[in-house]
């Protein structure tokens, strides 16, 4: 039997939206072709495999957090291989090839993995195959195709050095590995003329994993620009490889309307979820500022919901009502959208460890998983295109998303799909004759993830309220889509409280009106590090341009209450650096002057990059410049004086300059290179006393 002869690997994922699990379940499909078997987990099931007897290679797919953080998922194993305890050659019989994922928007870029794989080679584990980052930012397919493609012969080379090792012959291995069943063995120039596309649903069930698509049954299209619909030669004219279909795995029943939705706590793994009042809110920044940004004061003296200065807290958002309702028409489901929807896993279904989604509950009604569970705007992976093509009956749309999704398409994908973001509902109208059923929705569409925001206020200060500040998302209009987006949190929050806002604009104070009926579910995401130094006298510096500035204000009315009422204590030096675009329409907290006035901050420094210099001398435009002027002082706090230094903000490109502006400054400080001084920041990093909390 062929089955026998596969060779098994181990195969793990951590994810934290669902890209390293889709990547490890395609590895674990193109395996069988391969003639191997992906023995393949989440991390999190340590009861299911165990590294320290792992004999055969073992591939890792993991992803990172926003904060560099390895996701939830891999947190214990992580935990584990840290333990500084375990001897240099602990793992030293392990053979793994790692895949890390990531978003050079961000600092951390693929630290979860960089974590990982630089742990196993410090335990003595060998790569087997090279390790691969890929980046969200340009597009994961550049290096995780390639990666997987690469991936093969890596494996088979490991398992015959396994096999030299453990005695057993090498060629007996490499006649396993090649004895792949004859349907695994794709004869491609046949199949060019042989394959009719409305065959191809049947076919495509198949195991083939790749397959080439004969370009003549399709009218040659009269345009000359491509677009998201329209392609030109030579991917026109191309034969094309497509992926396989992916096996369809859950299974929906419509049932009546009675019951209830289950409620918001059923969305995440572990914690409370609070639904909170909103008391304030207010507009800190002027109508022709470029972003607009908010300030929400939430009430929770209600709840056991507990914070300190420097932790962020997750808001659960819904998607917009009329992109959902959108969505229920264009399926046909408009009149199901309050029924509830049984799901299940299919029974019999090919797909290999097929399970329940945990972000979709068992029974809910057709609105609630659209609106609380899916994220509808995900830009559509490759897969899901592929399972798309099965749903589409025009037989030029066919051909267009078969080119979307295939290796040949790879830049057309990149230019009309990933850059401009478009997502399933785009797709919708795009392309009209695709009809998919609701279980492919399910099984493709990744979790609407709650999201993250920094508290902007002290528990002290306030008891029992809290605040966070946010810049509106704007998305402009695209050829693709002809109306502009809010993002889904901030477009829903900035629509929620529209008339709080409105009562402050006509009452002219900002103390807001009467509360929202409306509540906003949230729950807890505490910082490990991002706090105020446990002793106060130390001194520190805040750097926070834009929004960023939001959990410096925390910090200050912290010390600031601390100050009222702990008169015997020292409080060390207090620094803020602030940066925005125009001095009169986006300086967010002008209060900060009383903060300054009462000696709670004893240097606040601003800059604003648009506004036109005054003066005749240039003054600094960006927060970074502004670090540099104060260089000496930057020095004497963290070199001298064992000082704290923060940075927050939204860009990488801040958090950046101002790491860079630092090192400048220690090397010129420590009359030492720009290597060296990098080994004083890696070092002041470890220590936590530079801390970064930087979002894109
Ligand atoms: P989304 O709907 O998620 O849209 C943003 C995404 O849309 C982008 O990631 C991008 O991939 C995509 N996109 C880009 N261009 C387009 C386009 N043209 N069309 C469609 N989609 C596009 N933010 C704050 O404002 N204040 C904070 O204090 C804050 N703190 C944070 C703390 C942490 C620890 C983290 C991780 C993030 C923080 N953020 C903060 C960011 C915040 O969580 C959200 O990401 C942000 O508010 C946007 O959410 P949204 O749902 O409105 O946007």
């Amino acid at each position: 039997m062929c089955c026998d002869l596969k060779r098994r690997f181990l195969l793990l994922y951590a994810t934290q939206k669902g890209q390293a699990k889709a990547i490890a379940e395609e590895i674990e499909q193109q395996a069988g072709a391969h003639g191997l078997e992906a023995d393949m987990h989440c991390m999190s099931e340590m009861d299911k495999y165990n590294l320290e007897a792992e004999k055969d290679p073992v591939v890792i797919v993991i992803s990172t957090t926003g904060t560099g953080d390895p996701p939830d998922t891999a947190r214990k194993l992580v935990k584990k291989i840290q333990d500084k305890t375990l001897p240099p050659d602990h793992f030293a019989h392990l053979q793994y090839g790692l895949l890390g994922l990531g978003d050079s928007e961000y600092t951390f870029f693929c630290n979860g993995g960089k974590t990982v794989d630089r742990r196993l080679q410090e335990l003595g584990a060998q790569r087997f195959y090279g390790t691969g980052l890929a980046d969200d930012c340009v597009g994961l397919e550049l290096v995780v195709d390639p990666w997987i493609d690469g991936l093969w012969l890596a494996l088979k080379e490991a398992f015959l050095l396994q096999k030299e090792k453990g005695g057993m012959s090498a060629s007996a291995v490499t006649n396993s590995l090649s004895s792949v069943p004859c349907e695994h063995k794709p004869d491609l120039t046949s199949k060019i003329q042989q394959l009719k596309l409305e065959e191809e649903g049947v076919r495509s069930s198949n195991v083939l994993s790749q397959k080439l698509i004969d370009v003549n049954l399709v009218t040659p299209a009269q345009d000359t620009e491509p677009s998201l619909v329209h392609s030109v030669p030579p991917i026109s004219q191309s034969a094309l490889n497509v992926p396989a279909l992916p096996p369809e795995y859950i299974e929906v029943q419509f049932q009546d309307t009675r019951g209830e939705d289950p409620g918001l706590a059923s969305l995440i793994s572990e914690g409370a979820v609070f639904e909170v009042p909103v008391t304030k809110a207010v507009q800190l920044t002027r109508e022709d500022a470029i972003k607009t940004v908010l300030l929400i004061e939430l009430d929770i003296s209600g709840t056991t919901f507990d914070y300190q200065p420097g932790d962020s807290f997750c808001v659960i958002c819904p998607n917009n009502a009329n992109e959902v309702e959108e969505l229920l028409h264009v399926l046909g489901l408009s009149e199901k959208g309050e029924h509830f929807v049984c799901v299940k896993v299919k029974q019999g279904t090919k797909k290999k460890g097929a399970a329940h989604p945990q972000h979709i509950p068992e029974r809910s009604t057709l609105k609630f998983i659209l609106t609380w569970c899916l994220e509808i705007r995900a830009i559509p992976k490759k897969a899901f295109l592929r399972a798309l093509v099965e749903c589409t009956s025009d037989a030029g749309e066919k051909r267009r998303l078969q080119e979307l999704c295939s290796r040949q398409g790879a830049s057309d994908y990149t230019r009309f799909i990933r850059e401009p973001n478009v997502c399933l509902l785009d797709l919708l109208r795009a392309f009209p004759s695709c009809r998919p059923s609701l279980n492919l929705l399910i099984e493709h569409l990744p979790k609407l993830q709650p999201r993250s925001y920094s508290v902007s206020s002290s528990n002290l200060f306030q008891p029992g309220k809290m605040c966070f500040v946010f810049s509106i998302v704007e998305f402009p209009a695209y050829p693709t889509r002809a109306v502009s987006w809010r993002g889904v949190c901030t477009g829903w929050l900035a629509e929620l409280v529209g008339p709080l806002l409105h009562a402050n604009k006509n009452s002219q104070d900002a103390k807001g009106g009467s509360p929202l009926t409306e509540k906003i579910p949230i729950f807890a995401r505490p910082s490990c590090t991002f706090h105020l130094p446990a002793d106060p006298s130390v001194p520190l510096m805040m750097v926070g341009p834009g929004t960023g500035i939001s959990p410096f204000i925390g910090f200050l009315q912290h010390r600031q209450k601390l100050r009222e009422e702990r008169k015997d204590w020292g409080f060390g030096e207090t620094w803020l650096f602030f940066g925005c675009r125009h001095q009169d329409r986006d300086y967010l907290f002008k209060q900060l002057r009383c903060f300054l006035e009462s000696g709670t901050l004893t240097h606040l420094k601003v800059c604003f990059s648009r506004d036109l210099p005054a003066a005749e001398v240039t003054p600094p435009k960006y927060v970074q410049d502004m670090v540099r002027l104060y260089a000496k002082e930057v020095a004497r706090i963290l070199l001298k004086e064992g000082g704290y230094f923060y940075v927050c903000g939204d860009k990488k490109h801040m958090a950046d300059g101002v790491s860079d502006a630092v090192v400048d400054i220690l090397s010129a400080e420590m009359g030492a290179d720009r290597l060296e001084a990098m080994k004083v920041l890696a070092t002041l990093r470890e220590a936590k006393r530079y801390l970064q909390d930087v979002w894109s």
